[in-house]
């Protein structure tokens, strides 16, 4: 016999479900009994606690201008311990509760959160990391097993002591595995080896049934390429089996800085037609002093840049970011490299800065900025951010569109903006992007879609509730005109308002998600902060 606790905020008193481990159902569905109680049972089974008396932690994210106190906090031992409670919650007639999966709750928009539902903390699974390396000669590719609650820079630790790293980011490492993987992952490698959910070899997931599946390519597909991209919405990824490469040692990392965003633009798109030669892509708009000195700290040279974003003038600057890696074992000389790959750009003379790091440190570069944001308290603090995905035939307009939303010279964060291709992408996942004008079909270079991420914080010294309410606002505005016709935007890592506008969100995908949520979740039991799907109770049908 086995017991699994959990707290919860009904009239103070905690749930126990008394679970029969062996046989696999609920014995004794629920029990109420008193805090006090619980410990010394806890206590007379001789077992650790497996709950939580605080769920502060679950009501919030890195947003932090949405708080939902969940009824319960669940930490799992083992993807049984979940399949175990979301077999009792689809079973029970009579309960509305909510489930969602928290990795490392870093959302904007309170999409790990479960309002009264329960939130389960992945980071209580054990964080297990094996790594396969492929030997020479043998078939097959390197791979990591890993729990879904790890967390990128704990895989990429544990890869480098082998020589292998994942070949796919996103720019901050301290987010879970299954957290990214729900979404899609994107950063600088993601024009070269497509995003996160294109480099995942197998998955373990619990449906919202509370079926544990193993599923890949060949098997149980469609459980698979629904999860990833999938928003929480079909399962619980608790292992993934993540594609591996050599990694190489060092990076040499170059920035060049633009005034005019159409050269900018096309010598970013110059770039990532050498994947041969580049391994990484991204850039960023330079507003004003801020948006340097914030990254620029492997760059300080930069910071004497261009004495005109002093001035209170429109003018806008533009950086390109680019990365060649070195390896040890070949013979590739990266200082020849990045001089023949500069040689062909058009950035303003004399602004082009380069230094060489660690692959580590390069990878996890953004740990930095955190660090020193911390340090002055403006790492805790409201993010009102907005990111999309932008045809290419759209993006000078949308770029036109936000800067005029935006306020120059108080703007804090970077707005990132960069190239990917869309035929990196496998569409059979649940992720959106664009849908390509048939104009664009057969021509690769109109198959270029942009991500720009509005990184905005919030500073509670000069911008309160009212004014964090006051950019969302302006954000959504932005969101719904980029995503009309003329556009054709996509929102990435957004919350649309209303189940409605998730529709429109997924245009001609939507009739896939909803079956797909009818097929793996159809009592809607996950992800309830996404705002998709309505939860019904196990007696009634399936509502979209
Ligand atoms: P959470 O916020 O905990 O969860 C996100 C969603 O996934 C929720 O709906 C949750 O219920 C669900 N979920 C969580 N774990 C699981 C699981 N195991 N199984 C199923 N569903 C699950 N994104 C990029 O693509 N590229 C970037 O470069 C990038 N940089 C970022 C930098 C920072 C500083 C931050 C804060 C975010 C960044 N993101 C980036 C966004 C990030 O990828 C997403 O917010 C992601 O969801 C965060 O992972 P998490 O573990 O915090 O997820």
């Amino acid at each position: 016999m086995e017991f699994i606790f959990f707290y919860t905020r009904f009239n103070g008193l905690l749930i126990l479900l008394t679970l029969c481990s062996l046989c696999n159902f609920i014995q004794s569905p629920i029990e109420t009994i008193s805090l006090n109680y619980l410990k010394a049972t806890s206590m007379a089974f001789g077992s650790p606690l497996n709950f939580h008396e605080s769920t502060s932690t679950a009501s919030v994210d890195f947003g932090r201008f949405i708080f939902n106190i969940p009824s319960a906090v669940f930490r799992p031992k083992s993807s049984g311990d979940i399949a175990i409670l979301l077999s009792f919650l689809s079973a029970s007639s009579s309960t509305t509760i909510s489930v969602a999966a928290r990795g490392a709750g870093h959302s904007i928009h309170g999409q790990a959160q479960a309002p009264d539902g329960i939130v389960i903390e992945m980071d209580s699974l054990p964080s297990t990391i094996q790594i396969h390396k492929s030997m020479d000669g043998e078939e097959g590719f390197s791979y990591a097993d890993v729990s879904g609650g790890a967390l990128w820079v704990e895989l990429l630790e544990e890869g480098l002591k082998l020589g292998l790293a994942p070949r796919s980011w996103t720019d901050y490492l301290y987010l879970s595995i299954g957290g990214t993987l729900s979404n899609a992952g994107i950063s600088g490698q993601t024009f070269k080896y497509g995003p996160q959910i294109n480099n995942v070899l197998q998955l373990e997931v619990v449906t919202g049934k509370g079926e544990i599946v193993t599923c890949s390519p060949t098997r149980s597909a469609e459980l698979f390429y629904a999860v990833l991209g999938g928003l929480g919405q079909f399962g619980i990824i608790t292992k993934a089996r993540i594609l591996l490469q050599d990694a190489p040692q060092h990076v040499k990392w170059v920035r060049a800085l633009y005034d005019d965003f159409k050269t900018f633009t096309e010598d970013q798109e110059l770039l990532i037609s050498q994947p041969e030669k580049v391994d990484y892509v991204e850039g960023f708009i330079v507003l004003n002093e801020n948006s340097l000195h914030s990254s620029s700290m492997v760059f300080p040279d930069q910071l004497n840049f261009i004495p005109e974003l002093q001035k209170n003038t429109s003018k806008v600057y533009y950086c390109i970011e680019f990365a060649v890696h070195e390896h040890k074992a070949e013979e590739i000389n990266t200082e020849q490299v990045v001089e023949e790959i500069t040689s062909k750009l058009r950035f303003l003379p004399s602004h082009m800065y380069s230094a060489k790091v660690s692959y580590y440190d390069f990878l996890n570069r953004v740990r930095m900025e955190e660090m020193s944001l911390r340090e002055k308290g403006l790492w805790e603090v409201p993010h009102p951010w907005l990111n999309m995905f932008v045809p290419k035939s759209g993006i000078e307009e949308f770029k036109d569109l936000l800067l005029q939303s935006i306020s120059k010279q108080d703007f804090e964060g970077p707005i990132l903006l960069y190239p990917l291709l869309h035929d990196k992408w496998d569409m059979n996942t649940s992720v959106v992007l664009p849908e390509l004008s048939p104009a664009a079909a057969g021509k690769a270079e109109e198959r270029v879609i942009y991500v720009v991420g509005l990184l905005q914080s919030a500073n509670p010294g000069r911008c309160t509730a009212a004014c964090v309410s006051d950019l969302l606002k302006r954000q959504r505005h932005v969101a719904e005109i980029a995503a009309g016709n003329r556009i054709g935007a996509k929102q990435y890592l957004g919350r649309q308002p209303s189940p409605a506008q998730w529709r429109k969100h997924f245009g001609s995908k939507w009739d896939r998600f909803a079956d797909r949520k009818s097929r793996f979740d159809p009592l809607g039991v996950l992800a309830p902060g996404q705002g998709i799907f309505v939860r019904t109770p196990s007696s009634s049908s399936f509502i979209q």
